[in-house]
């Protein structure tokens, strides 16, 4: 804690001495792309659920306006990797990008992307969609979390034969989390059944479910929202159909197929979809062959860093912006004074990874574009 601290101060620091917009406007920031990670705008309290998910709306206009007064050059994402990968990035280059397609994402990310003008990119799992209802494992552990002042479950109404639980402190909820997901995974429970189990779960902590799922939170967009979102901002790309990373290669397949067949019937798109994000960050060398196979040209990881031409296309870093990070981080970051520092262990290890296991393209002058790069990943 007492380490973080000083890293802030540090940062506050290089800040006011002018070290950090020097690195921003530097020849090795130019030839840098930042991409910043964001999960969640709350439509109420999410954030003081969970912080690291949920940002409230204040905050991320803040940061939206951080962006555009330090005049930093905010691409649509597919702009933006193209243009590392050929060299020819403008200075202190910056795309947005969104994860899981929730419905908040539309009543409060979308006005203020607006006001600012900040093309965004957001990756949808699709199976929710059509299906207009809490996401289950985030939508259980909220209600969990709603409700703690109970002090105890009584979790018998909830799975049949359960004791009754303490759900004060986190470490219980989690206890409490894990076998309601436990329940639905041994019965096999349909969407729909996981949806009345939540209701349940509602009612056993004295959470009006109705009115609950009325706000929407913990909700997906719907087929018409997503058509709504305004094509000149907002680039929806893909993030599997059901959220997951099957180790099977017929089933990855699957879940990249259904999830542009599912989006394709939703929202036009100019060109066929090829960006990925990987669900939860999960990433291997496997998947990685397997998304090339399915002409997938980009995947973002949340491997904190920021990405050069010598990074694996498909295994391109991303800053995760939270609550809990002070504005000089947030600035340390997009300046790229931050990562430029490379004072983390674990940062310089994944950057190795990233590196050793991609065909190197060298930077700048001679880079190839993306397409080469890609062909000579499916041919090794
Ligand atoms: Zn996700």
């Amino acid at each position: 804690m007492r380490l973080l601290q000083a890293r802030h101060l540090f940062l506050r620091l290089a800040n006011s001495i002018g070290a950090t917009s020097l690195v921003a406007r530097s020849d090795w920031r130019r030839h840098r792309l930042v991409i910043l990670c964001y999960h969640g705008i709350s439509l109420d309290d999410e954030h003081q659920w969970n912080p690291e998910l949920y940002m409230p709306a204040a905050q991320f206009r803040d940061r939206m306006r951080r962006l555009r007064e330090a005049r930093y050059n905010v691409l649509p994402l597919s702009d933006a990797v193209e243009r590392l990968y050929e060299g020819n990035l403008p200075p202190k280059s910056v795309a947005v990008t969104f994860d899981d397609g929730y419905y908040d994402f539309h009543a409060q990310a979308l006005p203020v992307l607006r006001e600012f003008d900040i093309p965004a990119t957001n990756f949808v799992a699709t199976f929710y969609s059509n299906f207009v209802r809490p996401v289950f494992d985030p939508a259980s552990a909220y209600l969990l979390w709603k409700g703690r002042a109970r002090g105890v479950i009584t979790l018998g109404a909830v799975i049949p034969g359960a004791a009754s639980m303490p759900i004060v402190t986190a470490e219980e909820r989690t206890q409490v989390w894990r076998q309601l997901r436990e329940h639905a995974f041994r019965e096999r429970l349909s969407a729909q059944e996981k949806d009345e189990l939540l209701a349940d779960l509602a009612m056993a902590l004295g959470i009006d479910y109705q009115a609950w799922t009325a706000t929407r939170m913990l909700q997906q967009m719907r087929e018409s929202e997503l058509r709504a979102l305004p094509s000149d901002l907002v680039d929806v790309q893909l993030h599997t159909h059901r959220h997951r990373m099957p180790d099977d290669r017929a089933l990855f397949m699957r879940e990249i197929a259904d999830n542009r067949e599912s989006l394709d019937a939703m929202v036009t798109s100019g060109e066929p979809r090829a960006h990925f994000c990987y669900p939860l960050g999960n990433h291997d060398m496997q998947s990685v062959r397997w998304l090339a196979e399915m002409d997938v040209r980009s995947a973002t990881t949340s491997d904190p860093d920021i990405c050069t031409p010598a990074d694996h296309p498909l295994l391109l870093p991303r800053f995760t912006d939270t609550t809990l990070q002070p504005d000089e981080v947030f600035d340390g970051w997009v300046s790229g004074f931050y990562p430029r520092l490379r004072w983390s262990p674990s940062l310089r290890e994944l950057r190795r990874r990233r590196r050793t296991v991609s065909p190197p393209v060298a930077e700048p002058t001679a880079a190839r574009p993306l397409r080469a790069t890609l062909s000579d990943v499916v041919a090794r």
